[in-house]
């Protein structure tokens, strides 16, 4: 290897570099450089116990640099969970590029394969670099074609050597891996996710953390009549879901005692619907004390009796001030369920668990409350003592990156 090149072939002990793209980022104006501060952060937290392991954003794209190349795998499975990459391809970096040292690097890269067919991929950047992209990749083309002999394929080649040239610099990779999509979290703001041990609410979130926001999480359980599995799936899946969410937090909230004034006060039918208007009071309680802008459910339109549009009105009303978001409201239940089992939140949905809203389950709900009957049956309760002292003890779990890294 020359002096000007560093590179990640797996095992010569070079440095490793890992070249990033982004897409949606490159939208957004003015606010760019927060998106790619952001993206760049989230990528040094998820490569924390990498030692010397550092994210940088570069002209259009983000480099992560490694002491050497042997995390190369560890490296992939981290940034495959950061939001807002589109693409990101282990890569070799050359200084002071010029058109000799282009082709040497690319006929070095060549050499480690065989192909029948290929293609060469340049691309200038914010570089000034003279040579048009197009006239690289004829020259760079025709050397491999001669050096190898095999063909030039612009379709579907075997074989395809990108070139990037940005600043004084030219990158080269020939694999891309697919990246999560979205945006990076911690550019939307910060949600608070009712989770449950079921299986949508922590594909909700998933979805949330994927368009950017900061997700922390509240559960509800039953206790003291109901057994802590419910709470401990919760506490699985939000952990499940750390190397997405990075930095979240869980609430617990002991929710039995309530669910037993409900039950000795209120006709059966209408239960499920004062269970929801009692988490969601409590719940927006809790975001706004902490700080997070928005609830979020994983209700879905028709799916049970207490999703349909008139229970969701009256559970949704509660909420005061802030937004009640349910990114799931259009999905099919095989939808929500495929998105849970590509996350691998779903196996650990379905474990048998004893789930708040089981407990003291109705023979009936009724499809279409009525706010009268739901008015009456809540004047039984002192709604703001219940609120204050179930936020007063909500018990905090940490759940973020860390807390699973450690
Ligand atoms: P999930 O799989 O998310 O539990 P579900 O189809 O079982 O969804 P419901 O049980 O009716 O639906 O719950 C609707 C939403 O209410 C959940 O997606 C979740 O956001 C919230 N929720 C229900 N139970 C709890 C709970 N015990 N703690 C926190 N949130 C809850
Ligand atoms: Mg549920």
């Amino acid at each position: 290897m020359t002096p000007e090149q560093s590179s990640t072939r797996p095992g010569d002990g070079s440095p490793g570099l890992v070249l990033a793209h982004y897409q949606e980022i490159g939208l957004k104006g003015r606010n760019r450089s927060f998106f790619e501060r952001t993206l760049a952060s989230n990528i040094a937290l998820q490569l924390e116990a990498l030692p010397g392991a550092t994210a940088k954003p570069i002209p259009g794209r983000l480099l992560v640099r490694l002491p050497d190349d042997s995390h190369t795998d560890e490296v992939i499975r981290h940034m495959s969970t950061a939001f807002g990459l589109s693409s990101f391809s282990p890569a070799i970096e050359l200084h002071s590029p010029t058109m000799e040292s282009i082709i040497r690097t690319a006929l070095t890269l060549a050499d480690k394969t065989a192909f029948d067919s290929f293609k060469v991929r340049a691309r200038r950047g914010n570089s000034s670099f003279e040579t048009k992209s197009i006239d690289i990749n004829i020259a760079v083309g025709s050397a491999i074609q001669e050096h190898t002999g095999a063909r030039v394929d612009l379709g579907s080649p075997d074989w395809t050597c990108y070139i990037e040239l940005t600043g004084n610099r030219a990158y080269f990779y020939t694999r891309k891996i697919p990246g999560p999509g979205g945006l990076p979290v911690g550019t939307s703001g910060r949600v608070l996710t009712l989770l449950s041990g079921g299986i949508d609410s922590p594909v909700a979130a998933w979805r949330m953390a994927r368009r950017g926001s900061s997700v922390d999480f509240v559960h509800f359980h039953g206790q003291p009549f109901a057994d802590p599995s419910s709470a401990r799936q919760a506490t699985q899946l939000a952990k499940h879901l750390a190397p997405w969410t990075l930095r979240s937090r869980l609430w617990m909230i002991q929710f039995g005692d309530i669910q037993s004034e409900i039950v000795t006060s209120a006709p059966q039918e209408l239960r499920i619907v004062l269970y929801r208007r009692m988490m969601m009071r409590i719940s927006e309680a809790l975001a706004l004390r902490e700080g997070a802008q928005a609830l979020v459910t994983g209700e879905c339109l028709g799916q049970v009796a207490s999703q349909t549009l008139p229970n969701l009105t009256s559970i949704g009303e509660v909420v005061e001030t802030l937004p009640v978001l349910r990114p799931l409201i259009g999905f099919d239940k095989l939808e929500i369920e495929a998105t849970g089992k590509s996350i691998g939140t779903y196996e650990i949905s379905i474990q048998p668990h004893q789930d708040c809203c089981v407990l003291f389950i109705p023979r009936q709900v009724s499809t279409a409350v009525r706010a009268v009957d739901i008015a009456q049956a809540e004047t039984a309760l002192d709604i703001p003592a219940l609120v204050d002292k179930a936020l007063a003890n909500a018990e905090r779990v940490d759940v973020g990156l860390r807390s699973i890294i450690d």
